[in-house]
Order: structure tokens, then C-alpha cells, then sequence
């Protein structure tokens, strides 16, 4: 591990939510809660104001309007997120080759491979720096961590929201871990936390002291390990470049949980089979093969095994698969499995397990979200509330008004629905730099409405594309591969 605070951990701050409050005056300093408003749906993100009645990302929609019935519900726009990341993924690159996204809004920067930071002081200052090129050129605010480790930069900037920088000198990593809950630690979810519990263990230094072996017994050997490893702050695992983050996956929702752990094998077998299918279809053979499992507490786990050379031979993907079950904890019951395979050479899908999401007809959860790609249609399509695809298709037959969605009006000019329903829709018509604007009602057929393009959150720079259009996308970012990102080092 290495012995300075380099590795940067950006997570910007309720980020859906805080977009939504800088596009939409009349939501700041309100609660707001954006997510999946059908029947499954789960809170993707919650504004501050919103948290301060208990709302939470990963919560059900239900329990988010019976805790807070007079926050604005409104249903994610990726398209607005992802133009936002893209300015934010923009800045990070310009501090390294080595930037790893974990979601829209979250990435690692390892800086000591870019060069731009060396010691305590320079990467504090590359840290206050990024914070303010961020809120320059989006609007919006992020939090960071800088720590000598990936956990730790990623626990630096939970510490450091909303709005700051933590950095934790290293050497004083166990110190400040010890009297964390157990929670703190990656990978550790409610139901891991619950059985830790019952055997005595709350925090962090209480699972150094029960040692490797109990721990081993009680999570099993992959996870029992890394998990006591984490305890003592050892995490060598290096910052991966997006190029090497690309990946083929499949997922699937359950419609009950599922609690038979031959089953959950079996359907992690199925799912093993289909990705193999996929990565054959598309010539393409991968390094790291990913097990995503939610669990019935909506706390998603993720883990990863890296082998020695590409596969695409279903025999090992199940094999590796079915490893790393092993290590989750399935007690409680599963509502959604997925397999991916990553590592990719010269693959462009923009990210795991996203176009599976986008029919699962759930919002996303925060952790970990990641940014839907379009090249391809979803797998299955009971997309019945899932966003992006009405977003792809902004002229549905019959006109559906969603809500926090953009509009135009011939007369009153740019606004947002604030809902609709029986043959009505509801306007606020505002824009970013206006003051809070005025409620109107139309007729949900009313020819003077069409839906438009979200408004640019701070105004462009004259010489700037004035268009609205987003800027065509640039070449790949030219990271040199091999440069220490070789994430085989398990
Ligand atoms: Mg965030």
C-alpha cells in the first residue's frame, strides 16, 4: 500500500436530487426525492432536506411518501445526469489517466499516477482545486476523500459530505477505522452487519480482535478474509481505468425473493450461460467475471474475480460464478442476481449491469448505480417505469407528461411537469437562472406543449456550443494501458 494520501474518492453530493434543485428554482432548499415512482420503485437519490425526515437512496418509494408526503417525487432524467457526469468525469481526467467511475457520480482518481499530486499537501490542494472547478462548471457540489487506499479515500469523502474534503493521513487509517460500525467496511450490508451482530461484533476494531479465523467462520473464507483484511486497512486493490471497467452482463429481478441458496445457484448458472451467450454474440472474451446479488434489504453486493487470461468459455464463467456466491450472504432472500463478464479489449459499452437495469423497471439505487447505455435495446422489455426508455422515445402515442420532465410551451415558454392525470398536466414554468416560477394547467393533448431538452445548469460561455446540443463525444481517453493497473493482483 502505498504511503501517501494520492488516491482520490469524488462523490457528488445527492446528486440526482441536486441537479433536479439547480434545474428547477422552485425545488431548492426543498425536499425532493428522485426516483422510481411504480410500484417496486426504490428512492435513487433524496435531497437534504429530504434525508432530514429519514428518506434514504435504496428506500422504497412507499415508505419515502408516507415519511415525507409533501417532497417533490420526481422520475430520473439520465440523459440531464449523464451530460452533467460527463463535465465532471472530463475534470477528473485532466488530473490522471487513472479515473475508475463506480456510477455517474462517483469515481476513484489515483493522482500519483497522473503526476498531479505527491505528498500530503499537493493532493490536498489537487482535492480544493477539483472542488471548485466542479462547482464552476456544473453548478452542482461534490465531497472528497484522499486517503492512500481506495476504502479509505471512499470513507474520506462519506466523512466529508456534503460539500468538503477529508483527508486522512496515512498511518492513522486504524486508528480512525477502529470504533466504526462494521457497516463502515465495503461489503458489508445489513444482513452481513445483523450476523457480525449476533456474534458479537459491531465495529470495526471488534472484528480485528475476533481475527481471521472466526471471521472465516463466520462469513465463509472469501468473504470472512477480505473482510478481516479490510479491518486492519489493507486494501492494496489498485485504481482500474475506465477502459478496462467496460463489460457484458445480464441481470434478473425476481418477482419473490429468492431464499433456496440451490436455487439462487441454479439461476446464477442461467445468468452465467446467457452473459457467455452475449459476449460470444459479440466476439468478445473478458478477464473479470462480477456477481451482483441485491438482496431483499435492496443493500447490493457486488464481487469479482480476476483470472489469469480472457475467457468466454461458459464452463469457467459458471465456475468462477458459482465461487463467488460462496462469499455472499444470502440470508433473507434475493431479489435480483446478475453475471457480468469485464476486461474487455476494445469493447465500447459504456457500463455493467445498466442495460439489464433498464428493464427491470426499478430506478436504480446509488449503490452502485452506474450510467445506462444506449447502443444496444434492452434484453427484455417490461420497461413499464423504467426512464431512460421514455426519454429515447419522447413522442408516445398517447402523450405521457413525466414528472420533472422538460417542457415547451408556444406561449409561456420552458418549464417542467409538475404532474398529470385525468387528461391534465401541470406546468412550473421556470428555468435554472429564473426565480421560482408559476404553476399552469393544460390539457394533457394541449398541441402548444412538447416536451424539450433539459437547460444547461450554468449559462455557456459565449464561443461555446449555444446549440443546447451536447458536445459530440471525444476519441476514448487515451490511457496508457499496463501502467500499474493490472487488477489481477488478488
Ligand atoms: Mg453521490
Amino acid at each position: 500500500m502505498r504511503t501517501v494520501p494520492t488516491i482520490l474518492h469524488l462523490d457528488m453530493d445527492a446528486f440526482y436530487a441536486s441537479a433536479e434543485q439547480a434545474s428547477k428554482p422552485s425545488l431548492r432548499g426543498k425536499a425532493v426525492v428522485v426516483g422510481g415512482l411504480g410500484p417496486r420503485g426504490v428512492v435513487a437519490t433524496a435531497s437534504y432536506e429530504a434525508r432530514a425526515f429519514g428518506v434514504h437512496s435504496a428506500m422504497p418509494m412507499a415508505q419515502a411518501r408516507r415519511l415525507a408526503p409533501n417532497a417533490a417525487y420526481l422520475v430520473p432524467r439520465f440523459g440531464f445526469y449523464r451530460e452533467i457526469s460527463e463535465q465532471v468525469m472530463g475534470l477528473l481526467r485532466t488530473l490522471s489517466p487513472l479515473v475508475e467511475p463506480l456510477s455517474l457520480d462517483e469515481a476513484f482518481v489515483d493522482l500519483e499516477a497522473g503526476g498531479v499530486a505527491w505528498d500530503e499537501e499537493s493532493a490536498r490542494l489537487t482535492g480544493e482545486r477539483l472542488r471548485a472547478d466542479i462547482r464552476a462548471v456544473t453548478g452542482l457540489t461534490g465531497s472528497v476523500g484522499l486517503a492512500a487506499s481506495k476504502m479509505l479515500a471512499k470513507i474520506a469523502s462519506e466523512e466529508a459530505k456534503p460539500d468538503g474534503l477529508v483527508l486522512i493521513r496515512p498511518g492513522t487509517e486504524r486508528a480512525l477505522l477502529g470504533p466504526m460500525p462494521v457497516r463502515t467496511l465495503p461489503g458489508v450490508g445489513p444482513a452481513t452487519g445483523d450476523h457480525l451482530r449476533r456474534a458479537g461484533i459491531t465495529t470495526v476494531d471488534e472484528i480485528a480482535e475476533a481475527g481471521e479465523d472466526e471471521l472465516v467462520r463466520l462469513l465463509g473464507k472469501a468473504h470472512g478474509h477480505g473482510l478481516y483484511a479490510m479491518a486492519l486497512a489493507h486494501d492494496e486493490r489498485p485504481v482500474v481505468a475506465e477502459r478496462e471497467a467496460k463489460s457484458v452482463s445480464v441481470e434478473d429481478t425476481y418477482d419473490v425473493d429468492l431464499h433456496d441458496r440451490l436455487r439462487i445457484g441454479l439461476e446464477v448458472q442461467r445468468l452465467a450461460d446467457r452473459c457467455v451467450r452475449r459476449l460470444r454474440e459479440a466476439g468478445l472474451s473478458g478477464r473479470t467475471i462480477v456477481l451482483k446479488v441485491r438482496r431483499y434489504d435492496f443493500s447490493t453486493l457486488t464481487r469479482s474475480d480476476t483470472l489469469r487470461g480472457p475467457t468466454d468459455d461458459p464452463a469457467v464463467v459458471r465456475e468462477a460464478t458459482a465461487r463467488l456466491l460462496e462469499s455472499v450472504d444470502t440470508t433473507g432472500g434475493v431479489r435480483l442476481l446478475g453475471v457480468g463478464v469485464s476486461g474487455l479489449a476494445d469493447y465500447t459499452q459504456e457500463d455493467l449491469f445498466a442495460q439489464a437495469r433498464l428493464a427491470t423497471g426499478e430506478a436504480p439505487g446509488e449503490e452502485p448505480p452506474q450510467p445506462p447505455q444506449t447502443s444496444q435495446p434492452p434484453q427484455t422489455s417490461q420497461a413499464e417505469s423504467a426512464d431512460e426508455p421514455a426519454e429515447e422515445e419522447p413522442a408516445p402515442a398517447e402523450r405521457i407528461w413525466r414528472a420533472g420532465h422538460d417542457v415547451r410551451h408556444a406561449e409561456y415558454g420552458h418549464g417542467w411537469v409538475q404532474g398529470s392525470g385525468l387528461g391534465r398536466v401541470t406546468v412550473r414554468f421556470e428555468t435554472p437562472d429564473s426565480p421560482p416560477g408559476r404553476v399552469r394547467t393544460f390539457r394533457t393533448d394541449d398541441p402548444r406543449l412538447v416536451p424539450a431538452d433539459p437547460l444547461p445548469l450554468v449559462p455557456r460561455e459565449p464561443g461555446e456550443s449555444e446549440t443546447g446540443e451536447p458536445e459530440a463525444p471525444g476519441p476514448p481517453p487515451t490511457a496508457p494501458t499496463g501502467a500499474g493497473t493490472d487488477d489481477g493482483s488478488r
